[in-house]
């Protein structure tokens, strides 16, 4: 079981999926925790994309379950056998995502993606036009609040996206390769403010990357082959003391 200090946010246990004879997911256990910032790393194919939607509802896994754990803003979710209006329901109002392209509509402007995403969240619309305006303006875009997402540059168009994720507060926000189409400067910059936003208002970052630099700035690092979990940095730093008592042994024994 891989495991975190924090208080749990989500859980999984023995979660699989396959694709035919093809397993994508063979048995995940994590629990993930609230605040943190979870990289979740691995080879193409080793099953990254599917253990991020299993986790989010998007996808119902073959076997295993994922639990929402209460918190001051949701109630506690049982995201596996939640039916697909009750898994919509958390995906709108609970989650939020930003993947690598996609979830924004390009023949409206910014300030109307970000707005839609929160009155699909159940805001009314001029409440809904004032918080995008106040995400977009957060993130730097004051002066293309109006413009078409295809009239914005990768970088500014990420923003959006973190904007339309973030204007509904998710507790848990879930990434697929955010910065994979980005340069390297803007791909720092946008991976800081999904990081300020997320983890910077106490709420969880689980962002699947391939990027070992976007991964060393989260506060825990779960590598996947062939969809298991082959290493934690939770469970890592946990074995730290160990070492360090080893140590202290040898130092004794050899004084
Ligand atoms: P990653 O995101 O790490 O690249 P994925 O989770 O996308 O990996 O895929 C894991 C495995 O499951 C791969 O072998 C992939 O081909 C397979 N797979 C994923 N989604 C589907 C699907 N919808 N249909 C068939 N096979 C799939
Ligand atoms: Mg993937």
């Amino acid at each position: 079981m891989t495991d975190t200090q924090l208080p749990a946010i989500i859980t999984s246990a023995n979660v699989t999926k396959h694709y035919n004879q093809t397993y994508a997911l063979a048995g995940v256990d994590l629990t993930i925790g609230l605040g943190e910032s979870l990289a979740i790393m691995g080879p193409s194919g080793s099953g990254k994309t599917t253990l991020l939607h299993c986790l989010a509802g998007i996808i119902r896994p073959d076997e295993g379950a994922i639990r929402l754990l209460p918190t001051d803003r949701s109630a506690r979710a049982d995201v596996t056998s939640l039916k697909e209006s009750g898994r919509t329901a958390l995906r709108r109002e609970v989650f939020g995502f930003v993947f690598q392209q996609g979830l924004l509509l390009p023949e409206l402007s910014a300030v109307d993606n970000v707005a839609l995403a929160a009155m699909l969240a159940g805001m009314k619309r001029p409440d809904a036009s004032e918080h995008a305006r106040a995400w977009l303006q957060r993130l730097g875009l004051a002066e293309h609040l109006h413009k078409r997402i295809g009239q914005l540059s990768g970088g500014q168009a990420q923003r959006v996206a973190i904007a339309r994720a973030q204007v509904t507060q998710p507790v848990v926000t879930f990434a697929d390769e955010p910065t994979g189409a980005l340069d390297s400067t803007t791909s720092t910059e946008v991976l800081s403010e999904l990081l300020a936003s997320t983890t910077g208002r106490g709420s969880t970052l689980v962002v699947v990357t391939h990027d070992e630099t976007v991964a060393a700035r989260c506060s825990r690092i779960v590598r996947l082959a062939d969809g298991r979990i082959v290493s934690d940095s939770a469970n890592q730093a946990q074995q730290a003391p160990a070492q360090f008592v080893q140590n202290t042994e040898f130092a004794q024994n050899n004084r």
